[in-house]
């Protein structure tokens, strides 16, 4: 029987990686534009990162890690999200002596979710986190980064959600005072919803069940408890917003799946995604830091979904304009020819000229095709016939038209159709 990829793993083919390239060199391009330096971190963790930072009660950690025990008895997960480890990595190497420290990443993620359309196993993540300020400024320029990495890589069709779910004190506040809501509701609830009620009561906010929702039309907001030091955030936040002219909705039920968020969260959804229609997701984690054994320091920081992005901009019918990718066959006839083009074509690459050559002594005719189905510019033909008189043939694919050239000046011939 022949092996298959896994459920919920994908190959990602030569075909997308014109576009998988363009996400994430534009990434590189705009985060840097905002003081942002790219940090490579491991995929496999300590199974006690995920589950102190992301929190035991969390989908992720109760149902969803990957974790297996290495030869030393370790448990070891393979990482679902990368904040952990930029987190670990920022004590591990003290950058919280330097102030204000702002990294992006890219990787892959692994999660053991129900696999469906724009939700795998194995899935990659662009994201941002700046560590080192409480200041809602920064979480408004982050989303505006956000926004504007969206645009650049051609997505306009989002929607932006904000909401605060306070301090970590208002948080239990509140999971106290929604809890004591639902006490007599609870039956009503969806099952997944049930078992939030005891693990994590604040996800019930989120859950898209049409029952739920209904029961939840009056239940507390999180904006109405809030403490006074977080209200004023929120209206910092919203504020340097206007100043950046972004369009949002406020969602006072938005949550996140994430035991370490606190005060700001926002999620972008494209409008023709269908259901996993959230492309990008973020907020502030103001207690990581020193949950992971670190000095209390602010922080914010987005994620976003790369296979979504694609879906994103498939749905927009929008791809990047990679014109100028040309490219040369290089055909040698008989044996003798056949060495020379061998020879020429490593010369052409050392001269960053990209060439293809054949493996199979195909005949004239099935070189051709192949050139043809390739996309080639341009096609080199030699026979004994033209190295008997050092010349060589080039045709132009595009003009349809052909010419005999020395063999010595074909880099320059070559050099001047592919600059
Ligand atoms: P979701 O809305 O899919 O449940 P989440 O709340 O788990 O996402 P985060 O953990 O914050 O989201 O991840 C950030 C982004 O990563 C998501 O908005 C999404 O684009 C992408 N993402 C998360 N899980 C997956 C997955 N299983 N497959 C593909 N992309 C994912
Ligand atoms: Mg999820």
């Amino acid at each position: 029987m022949k092996i298959k990829a896994l459920k919920g793993v994908q190959d990602i083919l030569p075909a997308e990686i014109d576009q998988w390239n363009f996400v994430h060199e534009k990434a590189a391009k705009i985060f840097s534009r905002y003081g942002y330096i790219q940090i490579i971190v491991p995929i496999i963790e300590e199974s006690g990162l995920f589950t102190r930072s992301i929190g035991q009660q969390t989908d992720i950690v109760e149902k969803e890690m990957y974790t297996f025990l290495d030869r030393g008895n370790r448990s070891i997960a393979l990482r679902p999200e990368a904040t952990a480890s930029i987190v670990r990595a920022y004590l591990e190497h003290n950058y919280n002596q330097a102030g204000l420290t702002k990294f992006f990443y890219s990787g892959v993620m692994f999660r053991g979710e129900k696999p469906q359309a724009g939700r795998n196993r194995q899935f990659y993540q662009i994201g941002v986190e700046a560590l080192g300020t409480y200041n809602p400024f920064l979480d408004a320029e982050t989303l505006s980064l956000a926004i504007e990495y969206l645009k650049e890589i051609g997505i306009k069709n989002f929607s932006i959600l904000v909401n605060t779910v306070g301090s970590s004190e208002d948080k239990q506040n509140f999971s106290k005072k929604l809890k004591s809501f639902l006490n007599n509701r609870k039956d009503y609830l969806c099952d997944h919803c049930k078992s939030r009620y005891e693990r994590n009561v604040l996800r019930i906010l989120d859950c898209k069940n049409k029952s739920c929702r209904k029961i939840l039309i009056n239940a507390p907001k999180i904006i109405d408890c809030l403490s006074r030091d977080s209200l004023r955030d929120f209206a910092m936040f919203q504020n340097a917003l206007e100043l950046l002219g972004v369009d949002y909705t406020f969602d006072p039920y938005l949550v996140r799946g994430l035991d370490y968020y606190t005060k700001t969260v926002f999620e972008i959804t494209h409008d023709k995604l269908g259901a996993q229609n959230t492309i990008l997701a973020g907020g502030r984690y103001d207690n990581l830091v020193e949950q992971l054994g670190g000095p209390a320091t602010g922080a914010v920081g987005f994620a976003c979904g790369v296979e979504r992005l694609l879906l994103a901009e498939e749905a927009e019918s929008f791809t990047p304009n990679n014109a100028g990718k040309q490219s040369i066959y290089a055909i040698g006839l008989g044996e003798s020819a056949y060495n020379k083009i061998f020879e020429i074509a490593h010369n052409l690459r050392r001269n960053s000229i990209s060439v293809h050559i054949d493996f199979e002594r195909k005949s004239l005719k099935a070189q051709m095709r192949q050139a043809n189905k390739l996309n080639c510019s341009h096609v080199l033909i030699l026979g004994d016939d033209e190295l008997n008189k050092d010349s060589i043939m080039i045709k132009y694919m595009d003009r349809g038209t052909q010419e005999l050239i020395k063999i010595n000046s074909a880099l320059k011939v070559i050099k001047k159709e592919i600059p």
